[in-house]
């Protein structure tokens, strides 16, 4: 989990810096510029040339190679946690290539490495490339050739086997939203919701709650995967003495919406009742987290989404936005409670990485949550601010409803007349 703090520095690391997008207009940059910084001969970053596929990239590597595995290609390596310990838990030492210094100066963790003897230490991206001598992006591309060939395999069956985890879960808890009596009132709340049975297939929604305790887990089960697995991954929680297990989805009760990639994959699920209780999933996020952290919905497939929409409307619940979808508004995003601090920075990235413009929606004289609002997007968006946009809705409706009872056209329209936030603070409404 990220803290407060982390959460900050990350954002200026990986949101405004490293994605590279256009975070102030080209007009406020040369205005900023001209009037109060000191002229420069480096040459500005031109924001069109942001490639997000190669971004995304070059994650997806940190992700898939195990940087043990990649040491031990090198150097002979021993575990020196136990065997059975969870891959992120475990630690390797071995002789550093780099020194020699002593025979077991190097420490290795699943996803970095540092000598005590000489202090070189960083990713699996850097052993490579300083033992082989190659520039990065020449280990970066082989180090793709090793684990497309399999020589690297570690990381990638373990999430391969997550995958088909949370594969049968789908299918799983989508037959008990679609088979059973309990499913069927629950697909009768989503129907007076104006989510159909089409909606309900095509996204293949689940339920789960304790009347069906401990169902999924006996399901994998005897589908093949370990209560070890499953606990690792966190679909199964346990009691402190171990002797009750239940399913971790039962707990919220309500409609499930699996999060899923660009490749179709399901990541865990979305409650609309609790949009929180799975922001995260424990095995998913030991395994592949960079891939987790910019999960939204929906999944962009870069290049094509590259600002295909002038706005974007950031959707408040899972719901709002499979309505919004339902009813033909194609250019709304979930990307989890935006409010909270522990959200992502590389949510954001995704989600600006759609559109020019950012809409969020406010209430029309509902004092109390505007302030929120603003207080968790000015955190958030504090180098991009020109780049977010409020729409006013009319109190006592949702989004929801306004798109049900007058169309998608009703949306669109808002979102053409949604003002620069500083509007609001300004008192301009
Ligand atoms: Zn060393």
């Amino acid at each position: 989990m990220l803290t407060r703090r982390a959460f900050l520095s990350s954002m200026v690391v990986v949101g405004a810096g490293a994605s590279g997008f256009r975070f102030q207009s080209e007009s406020k940059q040369a205005r900023v510029g001209e009037a109060s910084l000191p002229q420069t001969t480096e040459p500005k970053p031109n924001p069109e040339s942001v490639d997000l596929a190669a971004i995304e990239r070059w994650e997806n590597l940190f992700d898939d190679v195990e940087c043990g595995e990649v040491i031990a290609q090198f150097v002979p390596l021993t575990l020196t946690s136990e065997a059975d310990e969870e891959p992120y838990m475990r630690v390797w030492k071995g002789p550093c290539p780099f020194c020699s210094k002593s025979e077991d100066s190097l420490s290795i963790l699943q996803s970095a490495y540092w000598c005590h003897a000489c202090g070189t230490n960083g990713t699996a991206i850097d052993f490579y490339a300083r033992i082989e001598q190659v520039s990065l992006p020449e280990a970066i591309r082989r180090l793709e050739i090793l684990l497309a060939s399999g020589q690297l395999r570690d990381r990638r069956a373990l999430q391969e086997r997550y995958w088909a985890m949370m594969e049968e879960a789908r299918r799983f808890s989508h037959h008990l939203l679609v088979d059973t009596p309990k499913g069927a009132s629950q697909c009768e709340r989503l129907a007076e919701q104006g989510i159909g049975r089409e909606t309900v297939g095509r996204r293949r929604l689940g339920f789960a709650c304790p009347a069906f305790s401990g169902a999924l887990t006996d399901h994998l089960l005897s589908y093949g995967f370990s209560l070890c697995e499953l606990v690792d991954h966190g679909l199964t929680r346990t009691s402190p003495t171990g002797a009750k297990r239940y399913d971790f989805y039962e707990t919220m009760r309500d409609v499930l919406m699996p999060i899923e990639d660009a490749q179709g994959r399901c990541w865990g699920f979305l409650s609309n009742a609790r949009p929180l209780a799975n922001v995260y999933h424990d095995g998913m996020m030991t395994v592949a987290p960079k891939r987790m952290q910019r999960l939204i919905l929906p999944p962009p497939i870069w290049q094509e989404d590259a600002r295909r929409s002038e706005r974007v409307y950031l959707a408040r619940t899972p719901n709002e936005w499979i309505m919004l979808e339902e009813h033909g508004v194609t250019n709304a995003a979930y990307i989890g409670p935006w409010t909270d601090e522990i959200l992502p920075p590389a949510r954001f990235r995704s989600v600006l990485g759609r559109a020019d413009t950012l809409c969020v929606a406010v209430w029309e004289k509902d004092r109390l949550p505007q302030a929120r609002i603003i207080e968790n997007l000015l955190e958030r968006m504090s180098a991009c601010l020109d780049r977010l946009k409020v729409c006013r809705v009319p109190v006592g409706t949702t989004l929801s409803e306004l798109v049900r009872t007058q169309g998608a056209a009703r949306i669109y329209s808002m979102m053409e007349a949604s003002v620069p936030v500083s509007r609001l603070l300004l008192g301009d409404q």
